[in-house]
């Protein structure tokens, strides 16, 4: 059977049933050493005991210490595979992470409007850059991931990622980072989380700010001293995309995520050479 006779065959209609397992698609780059993207991504979510599904934006160059380079892939093969998936699974949430370019975040927001039509939550991790490393999206990063605000439930900068999606200078206190998250909320995400890790790096507090339309909340928490595992962005946008999947209302989706991103923080592990990875 060719692949084009399989795509119209009905045989994938006749494993649907009652016993269907629910999936979240993960749409993002690989990191082969498995600390972040991809495999960093299907970890959480087989976790939360959905089925994965994903499909790779990107291919990096990157182990422990540092990402050096990025093969992006052909945003047609991604839009072929998401409709493909679309049309087969029961997708109940989605994770986005690094794009790569303009061209790959333009084909996903295409891709997934019949699932944000029905309302099937989407969280965006809008990834930039690899902490030690290179740029993971090419050009302007607001104007390449604006198609996906609109259709994000949440998006989760950090302090670097709010200043360039609001053309602002990064935020240096709570306030400021509050009213660059209000700012950013105004092009269409029904929330947005932003990751105050990099503030106050002196303080013993961190503090992550939701703004959805009931407000704002702070979500503080202690810093834990000396680690900054890789990877951790991949990994609360993954829980957060998994409990709303689950149903969760959207605050507690993202208090409990982050919580559980925390624990995983304070129980990094070393692997390679290079910074630790979460803990289990
Ligand atoms: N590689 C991939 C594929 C990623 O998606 C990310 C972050 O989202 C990174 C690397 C960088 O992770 P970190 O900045 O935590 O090192």
């Amino acid at each position: 059977m060719t692949p084009e006779e399989f795509a119209g065959s009905d045989t994938r209609r006749i494993v649907r049933g009652p016993l269907q397992q629910a999936s979240v698609l993960i749409i993002a780059g690989l990191d082969p050493s498995g600390g972040a993207g991809l495999l960093a991504d299907a970890h959480v979510v087989s976790q939360h005991g959905f089925h994965v599904a994903g499909t790779c934006t990107a291919v990096t160059e990157q182990d422990s210490v540092m990402c050096s380079w990025m093969h992006p892939t052909d945003p047609s093969m991604v839009s072929n595979q998401i409709a493909r998936l679309i049309d087969d699974f029961e997708i109940r949430g989605v994770k986005i992470g690094m794009l790569a370019n303009q061209e790959m975040a333009a084909a996903v927001g295409r891709s997934l409007k019949r699932l944000a039509d029905n309302k099937v939550p989407i969280v965006v991790d809008p990834v930039l850059r690899a902490t030690r490393g290179i740029p993971l999206l090419e050009g302007n990063a607001k104007q390449a991931l604006m198609p996906l605000l609109s259709i994000a439930t949440v998006i989760t900068p950090n302090l670097d990622e709010l200043a360039a999606l609001t053309a602002d200078h990064v935020a240096h206190d709570a306030d400021s980072m509050r009213q660059q998250a209000r700012r950013l909320k105004q092009f269409g995400p029904r929330a947005v989380l932003a990751k105050g890790g990099h503030l106050e790096e002196g303080s013993s507090d961190i503090v992550d700010v939701l703004v959805d339309d009931d407000g704002d909340t702070a979500i503080r928490g202690h810093r834990i001293e000396g680690v900054t595992p890789h990877g951790t962005g991949c990994a609360l946008s993954s829980e957060i995309a998994c409990r709303l999947a689950f149903g969760a209302p959207l605050r507690e989706a993202v208090i409990g995520a982050c919580n559980r991103v925390r624990l995983r923080i304070a129980e990094a592990r070393a692997v390679g050479r290079g910074r630790p990875f979460l803990g289990l």
